[in-house]
């Protein structure tokens, strides 16, 4: 999508500290933390949110979930960490390309 601002992340048209990259996912840090640990997971489709996700899209979810615990692993987070999906305007969704938050290290 020629506007989204993480699809020109992706593309390497918006600089990022990445994270990860393979075939159909990509992780990089989020440019406001909230925490002193704060990356977002996202697939390389544009998918807008959640409620945009269909059956095809299951296994890309479930992939998704599991690389957080291996990335959190990797970014110092191996005790644990948060993860948040803003879903919808009324979800507090700001950037609609499907991502997940992974946070944690402490309040900054
Ligand atoms: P959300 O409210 O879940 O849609 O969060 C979107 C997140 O994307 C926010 O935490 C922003 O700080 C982050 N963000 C927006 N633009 C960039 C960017 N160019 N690089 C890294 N993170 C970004």
């Amino acid at each position: 999508m020629t506007d989204c601002v993480f699809c020109k992340i992706i593309a390497g048209q918006i600089p990022s500290k990445k994270v990860y990259e393979d075939e159909d996912t990509f992780a990089f840090y989020d440019i406001r933390p909230h925490m002193k640990v704060h990356f977002m997971i996202i697939p390389k489709k544009h998918i807008s949110s959640l409620m945009d996700c269909q059956s095809e899209d299951q296994q890309l979810l479930g992939k998704m979930m599991l690389m957080t615990s291996k990335l959190a692993k990797q970014e110092g987070l191996p005790d644990g960490y948060k993860t948040l999906v803003n879903t919808g305007l009324a979800g507090g969704q700001e950037v609609f390309h499907l991502h997940v938050h992974v946070m944690g290290g402490g309040s900054l």
